[in-house]
């Protein structure tokens, strides 16, 4: 048996020239950071992971040290103790899947229960990230779809309401039901800096009520995370699936979220809540009480394949996170860390290679290139 020999925790930062606006974000960043999480094993393999930044870590690591490296159960529950106690520490769990893939010689999406003659593909909607002026939007979601993505996701959260919702009606008038449309509102996560009230319910019911009118895909995050009476009461008063989940920690509030009905569309990154260990489980736990599972994802390429890995090996969606915003937003800067860019077909379709693990290996001159002391965005 082969034992865990040590994990490697380096962080690197692309400079991004002109800087990247995000619409969550009043500073623009002038940054990409990316925090590489590596974990050996003594006969030689490798597994990679990427998410938080992992600071602090190294006080856990010796919990992983000489341990079989596909105790993978095992290693899951030890991570959600950590993440009780030191932030997320689930890249560590997606570089565990990746080393259980290189040791066993077998993709992901095959490790977590795909079956081989099945089709290795998970179809990706165009996240977008900058608030530009209506026609400028208009242009963004034309181009999504002469792309093949058959959706977009744009962002609410422009100083007038009115200007989103006029974002939503002026694309609706473009491309007519060509391209399904999702509204990030946002409400749920708080920024460091964030310290404004999210909305109630009675506001986000105003604003679901405007966006159903525009046969939107679902809208995502109307409320606070923890507002679980006020999504439940948001569902009982509008006809429009509401999505959110993304950054929810637990499995006990994955449970509450479905006991309590409170969303249609469940949106947990496995980088960020519970690994693919435990997001295995909670995919199925949400499809078997009739919703969607469809990963958040907005870091890097590592990200992105663990998530559609995960939707691809389990339980499927109709479409899966891809951030994507030319030209601030470009795979290239996205997929930074990796030899190779996450490129969708003519009909938006990820597909997933055969090979070991993520399928993925690292740019090391990249890396090299990009190595700081921090994974900070300006
Ligand atoms: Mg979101």
């Amino acid at each position: 048996m082969t034992g865990i020999e040590r994990i490697e925790i380096s962080h690197h930062r692309l400079e991004l020239d002109p800087p990247f606006v995000a619409s969550w974000d009043p500073r623009p960043r002038t940054h990409f950071p990316a925090t590489i999480v590596r974990v050996y094993d003594d006969a030689g393999h490798v597994g990679i992971g990427s998410g938080d930044a992992m600071y602090g870590f190294a006080d856990y690591e010796s919990y992983f040290i000489g341990h079989d490296p596909l105790d993978l159960d095992r290693h899951g529950a030890v991570l959600a103790n950590i993440d009780f106690h030191a932030g997320r520490p689930w890249p560590l769990d997606v570089a565990l899947w990746d080393l259980a893939g290189q040791i066993l010689d077998r993709p992901l999406w095959h490790l977590l229960g795909g079956g081989r003659d099945g089709e290795h593909r998970v179809r990706a909607y165009a996240s977008s990230a900058v608030h530009r002026p209506v026609p400028e939007m208009v242009h963004v979601a034309r181009r999504a779809r002469e792309l093949g993505f058959p959706a977009l996701k744009v962002r609410f959260g422009r100083a007038d309401l009115a200007e989103d919702l006029a974002v939503v009606r002026a694309i609706r008038d473009d491309l007519g039901d060509r391209l399904h449309l999702m509204v990030d509102c946002n409400q749920g996560w708080r920024m460091p800096w964030d310290v404004r009230p999210p909305w109630d319910v009675d506001h986000a019911t105003a604003v679901a009520e405007a966006l159903a009118r525009e046969h939107v895909y679902w809208m995502e995050e109307p409320l606070h995370r923890g507002d679980y009476a006020g999504m439940a009461e948001l569902r009982r008063r509008v006809d429009l699936p509401l999505a959110g989940g993304e950054m929810t920690r637990e499995r006990y509030e994955f449970a509450e979220l479905l006991d309590r009905d409170c969303l249609d569309v469940f949106q947990p990154d496995c980088v960020c809540s519970l690994g693919l260990s435990g997001l295995r489980h909670v995919a199925a736990d949400i499809v078997a009480a009739g919703k969607v599972f469809t990963p958040h994802t907005w870091g890097n390429g590592i990200g992105l394949l663990a998530n559609v890995h995960l939707v691809a090996g389990t339980v499927g969606a109709p479409f899966v996170e891809f951030p994507f915003d030319p030209p601030e937003w470009t795979t290239a800067r996205r997929d930074y860390p990796l030899t190779e860019t996450i490129e969708v077909d003519a009909d938006g379709w990820i597909s997933l290679s055969d090979r070991p693990g993520l399928g993925c290996p690292l740019d090391e001159a990249t890396l090299a290139r990009t190595a700081s002391p921090a994974a900070t965005f300006s």
